[in-house]
């Protein structure tokens, strides 16, 4: 029986272990950018970072053009993959993007590749109309879409393929079927409600991802879809279950202003929201994975595009990550809800390899117990004296584990 005493003294300190392997890492969800050998520089200046953590990584497909055929796919997928430093096992892989207009069969054959192959797509994401950066390649009827969903979830379309891929989903909607527009918070819940329930009306084995999960509600609804035998997962990027709406507007010094750079989209929720996810993150269930949803954001406001905040003001959603800060923010979570390592492990890469039929990893990472700052930017120069440098979100903050070289 436990001392009554002990429930109101003060807690237990907490031990950190002084070292940590994770083999296999797989973030489900990155932005590598700079479109098709155009090499604006975003690529080039973060890709090293992500290969140096990573095993596997599977980029979004909304550059310019956007990744929307497996030819595209071809061009695009070696030009990431070709800037992954000698001597670094990760591997890059792509998600083409879906819209009303997707060639069904190409999309098919591309997820029926091998994964080495140039045009092997290793999962579809879709976004939902005008919710975030998709260029308007995205969805708004449904309807359009249903016939690509089903090919997707037909195992008889595949003959290389393990498993059924996986459809991503940003899984927002800004509009009502009147054209009423949905208030911000509310958007996750409206696409859950409308989206992804019609989906498994009409396509019930269809292997749903629902990206960066951003409520409450939606991980009960993940629950339920789980309970009931649906294919329906949710991906966590940590960030959601630390920031809440509120924190979009501070200063850092205990002022407030609204402080662009930890903008993402969905927007973050309340902090019963972050704390439901941060306990989904740690709760061993498989299928909860890691997927952070990191985007190289120029941080230089003379350019139109391509950059954080723009010369007109606009803003774009999306953090800047170093991979090495944000797994050991994942670690000094898991340790800090007391959960067992192994979880973290699950969470960080293996739930994922499972749902994406991706092989067990094999590459080893070494994260060593030591306090660190994380830098306030990533930069690159190149040789025409063209610098790009991207604001960290998480930058100033201390982490406890820092990679071993
Ligand atoms: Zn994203």
């Amino acid at each position: 029986m436990q001392n009554i005493e002990s429930l109101f003294g003060p807690s237990q300190a907490i031990e950190y272990p002084k070292e940590i392997l994770l083999e296999g890492l797989f973030n489900t969800h990155t932005h590598l950018r700079g479109g098709i050998k155009k090499g604006d520089g975003r690529s080039e200046t973060f890709i090293p970072y992500a290969a140096a953590v990573y095993e596997d990584m599977l980029s979004i497909g909304n550059t310019i053009p956007p990744l929307v055929t497996t030819a595209l796919v071809a061009e695009q997928k070696p030009f990431w993959q070709s800037l992954v430093p000698k001597g670094m096992a990760s591997t890059v892989h792509v998600a083409a993007l879906a819209t009303e207009k997707t060639d069904v069969e190409d999309i098919i054959t591309g997820l029926d590749k091998p994964l080495g192959d140039p045009s092997a797509i290793l999962a579809v994401k879709m976004f939902l109309r005008a919710v975030s950066n998709s260029g308007g390649f995205d969805v708004d009827n449904l309807d359009a879409v249903i016939p690509l969903i089903r090919a997707m979830s037909d195992r008889k379309k595949f003959k290389h393929r393990r498993t059924l891929p996986v459809l991503k989903i940003h899984a927002e909607r800004k509009y009502t079927l009147l054209g009423r527009r949905i208030s911000f918070i509310d958007r996750e819940r409206a696409a859950v409600e409308r989206d992804i329930e019609r989906i498994l009306m009409l396509v019930p084995e269809a292997n749903i991802e629902i990206c960066h999960v951003s409520l409450a509600s939606t991980l009960e609804a993940i629950d339920y879809y789980q309970l009931r035998g649906y294919n329906v997962f949710g991906e966590i990027s940590p960030h959601y279950g630390h920031y809440t709406t509120d924190d979009l507007f501070e200063d850092g010094k205990g002022g407030t202003a609204m402080n662009s750079h930890p903008f993402c989209l969905p927007i973050f929720k309340t902090p019963a929201d972050s704390a439901a996810i941060r306990s989904a993150m740690t709760s061993g269930k498989p299928y909860f994975h890691f997927g952070d949803d990191e985007a190289c954001h120029d941080n230089n406001p003379t350019l139109e595009s391509g950059v954080k905040i723009n010369s007109a003001g606009l803003t774009a959603g999306g953090q800047t990550q170093i991979p090495e800060a944000v797994i050991s923010s994942v670690l000094e979570d898991f340790i800090e809800a007391r959960r067992p390592l192994s979880f973290a492990q699950a969470f960080l890469s293996d739930n994922a390899r499972q749902l994406y039929a991706l092989p067990v990893g094999r590459r080893t990472v070494r994260f060593v117990r030591k306090d660190w700052v994380v830098p306030n930017t990533i930069e690159r120069e190149f040789p025409n004296g063209k610098i790009v440098r991207c604001r960290v979100a998480m930058g100033g903050q201390t982490r406890k584990y820092c990679l071993a070289s």
